[in-house]
């Protein structure tokens, strides 16, 4: 007909041939804060495969955009309180929300995450051979007796308080890999992560960074829960990327706490987040909830033994990086 050949589309024998990833990693939760830009690592490694399994409660495909349509990369829609059949030989446990107003929104569900979720991942991970890494908190602390914290600290929960579905969740989760490692040998890593901040945090989540750099960015006064002596450590989302990777490829099981030990009280917080994006903004003392603990700071000397890791972004660093993300996606440029 005249018409130039057409190349003959390749079969899918011929693309697996050509194309044979020497990892191939689930991440749940990708879709998150957290999980996307561990995401992005994991794909800047050719060798690597990343399958993403996600249910979208608190994450976006807007977070995975540039990944999607990617002959590396797979995202499905999947709750983990369902069985998961794939096959894979690391896993990235990340799959919950992790701010206070959305696991409080639906705290059963919060908690089948956690324990039937990670019951699943760990199935999965016994039934393919696979490692398994669990993201826990610095919440299974409780609010501790202990300052700073070490992964040898059990902690100060409430059993029965708006936030154990969450902490008490999250400490059934270790337990569960603990136990999966005892018996039937599984490979795993518990990392503790502490408060962690960055660009895709959802913005409207109610933590405390993103809260008032969207409130800072928008001119309203920040709100500072009473009494605004509780202290925090922030860790860029970069650092916490960096340090889950290599736990993964450690031969550590941990639990290891990942977060950068600079303590703020969050008066400090709002004071240095009003000095870098508007001086202008007032402060206000708001009621606070429930069981909030009142310091939280990580002793990192393990992970820097074992893991050769520490954070290298300090606050006044990570803020602006996570300004620009903020303003683009509010809309609001920065006025010079
Ligand atoms: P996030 O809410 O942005 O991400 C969680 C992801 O899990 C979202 O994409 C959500 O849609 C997905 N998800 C929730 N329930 C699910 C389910 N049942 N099935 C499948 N997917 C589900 O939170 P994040 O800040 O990225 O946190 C990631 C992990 O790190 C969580 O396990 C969290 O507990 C842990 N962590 C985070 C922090 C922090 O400061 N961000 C601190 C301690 C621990
Ligand atoms: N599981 C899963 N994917 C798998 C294998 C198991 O989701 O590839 C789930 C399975 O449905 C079960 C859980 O993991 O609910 C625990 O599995 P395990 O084999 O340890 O326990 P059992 O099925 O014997 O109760
Ligand atoms: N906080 C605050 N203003 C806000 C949101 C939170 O002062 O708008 C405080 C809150 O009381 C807590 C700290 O910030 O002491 C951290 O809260 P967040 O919800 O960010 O994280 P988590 O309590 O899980 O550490």
């Amino acid at each position: 007909n005249g018409l130039p050949k057409q190349p003959p589309s390749p079969s899918p024998l011929r693309f697996s041939k050509f194309f044979q990833p020497n990892m191939r990693i689930l991440v749940t939760g990708g879709a998150g804060f957290i999980g996307s830009h561990l995401v992005d690592k994991l794909m800047e490694n050719e060798k690597n495969e990343v399958i993403v399994a996600d249910n979208f409660f608190t994450g976006s495909k807007i977070n995975l955009s540039k990944w999607i349509g990617h002959p590396r990369f797979e995202l499905i829609r999947h709750d983990v309180t369902e069985p998961l059949m794939v096959e894979v030989d690391q896993i990235y446990h990340l799959a919950c929300p992790a701010s206070p107003i959305f696991y409080k929104y639906n705290p059963v569900k919060t908690i089948k995450t956690n324990v039937i979720g990670t019951l699943n991942m760990l199935g999965l991970a016994k039934r393919v051979g696979a490692r398994i890494l669990l993201t826990s908190t610095s919440e299974v602390y409780g609010d501790p007796l202990e300052h700073p914290q070490t992964e040898e600290y059990w902690g100060n929960v409430n059993p029965i308080g708006v936030r154990s579905c969450y902490d008490e969740g999250k400490r059934v989760a270790e337990t569960l890999m603990f136990d999966y490692h005892r018996q039937h040998g599984i490979e795993i890593r518990i990392a503790r992560i502490f408060n962690t901040y960055g660009p895709r945090m959802n913005i409207d989540d109610g933590r405390v960074v993103s809260n008032f750099l969207a409130q800072a960015i928008r001119g309203e006064h920040l709100t500072v829960q009473a009494p605004g002596t509780q202290t925090r450590s922030f860790c860029y989302v970069s650092d916490m990327v960096d340090g889950l990777i290599r736990l993964m490829e450690g031969d550590n099981t941990g639990p290891i706490n990942l977060g950068n030990p600079g303590e703020f009280t969050m008066m400090e917080l709002a004071d240095v987040v009003r000095e870098l994006i508007d001086p202008a903004v007032p402060v206000k003392i708001v009621e606070n909830t429930p069981d909030d603990p009142r310091q939280r700071k990580p002793n990192i000397t393990k992970a820097k033994e074992v893991l050769g890791w520490e954070p290298q972004v300090v606050l006044r660093e990570g803020l602006p990086l996570m300004e620009a993300d903020f303003r683009h996606r509010l809309g609001i440029p920065k006025n010079y």
